[in-house]
């Protein structure tokens, strides 16, 4: 079936050269889209074809549409939101994992991809520093991985109150209380909202001015919390990168017999560096936690990381049975149990391929590097004309604001914001931090040098400058 004509290998050759040329040209490449919403809309849009179409013409017109509207967020010097690059092993996995195009469900589906899950979650509790035994579920993103652990703490808290939450659901079910730091991040809420626990019932413990959960305030909530409890705390705030104070945290939800959940989509990576391992200090004291391997492991999207210390609070929350399924009964790994999904990419490949290629050396350099080229970038920028960094660079978040010389900090901010974003040297978005409106750059690809480090600091001074003289 697969032609003798050779088109599957003509058509893989295109894509592989057309992935080598965008790859090499990226680092050059204008970071930003080229073109607007009509012009894309033009180039991709059309009516449906009515027959076949040459799957090598149809490759290379979609690169061709496609290209002004890619970003070269998989670059050097894309600082925006909090996105990895690709590294290129796991890159390379990933192009793998299409062509095997295994349904990583069962066992019986795939066991390369099951044996390798299983490998990869045994590298990465090491890694992490989390307790040995920890079950880790492959899933899309952070925000599911928010899902499947609250999901895993719903089960447990209600189990040990009597109830069975997957068979009765949350209707009569004892109330659960949900303790979140006001600076949870808003896939906490929608994963709140979709288990039934109410994204505005959440209870709202104050932070410190850096993001930071304040743990006298968490102390005097939970003591007002009767019965079965959630406490749900951040490594990594997405704006400042600070972390909660989790070793205290963990102590007082323990003391109240609550379930500890920690988001930490990129800031968990930092347990695994000597050097800011410190920053999450108590972290494998949780119950569980949720982390990307598409931010700072580089990974390509999209797959994050569910680990829970206690395998059967996971598997109750997320198991599927079914008579046809064939499952292998505890002597194998079956993916279905750990995660919300069913069918499925393996998408354990990249992470297994990004974890070995890079090492326990590797992943602790690549952090160290990221966080070392951030505070370059705020050393460089406090250096310029009216700009202050606003948060304590502790990790690989920075967030400046530009006071013009006369005028309003915000709307001068949010212009040269728009400027950078537009000149397309780097790009970077603008946040509102405490009532400010800031510049938020984030340093997480593995291919980021000082050199891109410094030259976006030129360019971020350069439209600061020219937005006083346009
Ligand atoms: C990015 C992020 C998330 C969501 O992760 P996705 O991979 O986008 O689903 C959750 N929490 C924090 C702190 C984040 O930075």
């Amino acid at each position: 079936m697969y032609g003798d004509d050779g088109r599957i290998r003509a058509t893989l050759r295109r894509a592989g050269a057309l992935a080598e040329e965008f790859i090499e040209a990226l680092p050059e490449r204008a970071v930003g889209p080229r073109a607007g919403v009509d012009e894309l809309r033009a180039a991709l849009g059309g009516p449906l074809p009515d027959g076949p179409t040459d799957p090598v013409h149809v490759v290379e017109e979609l690169a061709r549409g496609a290209d002004p509207g890619i970003v070269a967020s998989a670059g050097p010097r894309y600082f925006g939101f909090v996105i990895g690059g690709s590294h290129p092993a796991a890159l390379a996995a990933d192009w793998l994992t299409s062509a095997w195009d295994q349904n990583a469900g069962l066992y019986a589906t795939s066991p390369a991809a099951s044996v390798v899950e299983e490998v990869a979650a045994g590298w990465l509790v090491e890694l992490l520093g989390l307790p040995p035994g920890s079950a880790v579920g492959f899933v899309t993103g952070c925000q599911m991985a928010n899902l499947a652990g609250i999901a895993a703490a719903r089960h447990e808290v209600l189990r040990r109150a009597g109830w069975n939450v997957e068979e009765d659901g949350l209707a009569g079910a004892p109330p659960v209380n949900v303790v979140v730091g006001e600076e949870a991040h808003v896939t906490v809420l929608v994963a709140l909202r979709i288990l039934g626990l109410g994204a505005a019932r959440a209870l709202r413990v104050a932070a410190d001015g850096q993001g930071r959960m304040r743990v006298g305030e968490l102390e005097r909530t939970l003591a007002g919390c009767q019965g079965p409890t959630i406490v749900c705390a951040q490594a990594g705030n997405v704006n400042t990168g600070a972390f909660d104070p989790l070793a205290p945290i963990a102590a007082a939800a323990h003391e109240r017999g609550a379930w500890l959940h920690v988001d930490g989509a990129f800031g968990l990576w930092a347990a695994a560096s000597p050097q800011r391992r410190h920053l999450a200090k108590g972290v494998w004291q949780a119950d569980s936690w949720a982390t990307d391997a598409h931010k700072w492991l580089n990974v390509p999207y999209d797959s994050g990381l569910v680990i829970a210390a206690d395998p059967g609070a996971l598997r109750a929350a997320m198991t599927s049975t079914a008579a046809y399924l064939l499952q292998s009964e505890g002597a194998t790994r079956d993916p279905i149990d750990w995660v919300p999904e069913f069918s499925r990419r393996a998408r354990g490949f990249p992470v297994y391929a990004a974890l070995r290629s890079l090492g326990r050396r590797g992943v602790a350099d690549m952090v160290d590097r990221c966080c070392r080229l951030a505070q370059r970038l705020a050393e460089r920028l406090r250096a310029a004309e009216g700009a202050t960094i606003i948060n304590e660079v502790v990790l690989n978040q920075v967030l400046v604001r530009f006071q013009p010389p006369s005028g309003d900090a915000d709307a001068f901010t949010r212009a040269v914001v728009a400027r950078v974003q537009r000149e397309g040297i780097c790009w970077l978005s603008g946040t509102r931090w405490h009532g400010m409106e800031a510049m938020r750059v984030s340093v997480c690809n593995w291919s980021t040098t000082e050199e891109d480090v410094d030259r976006s600091a030129a360019a971020i001074e350069a439209a600061a400058r020219a937005e006083v003289r346009p």
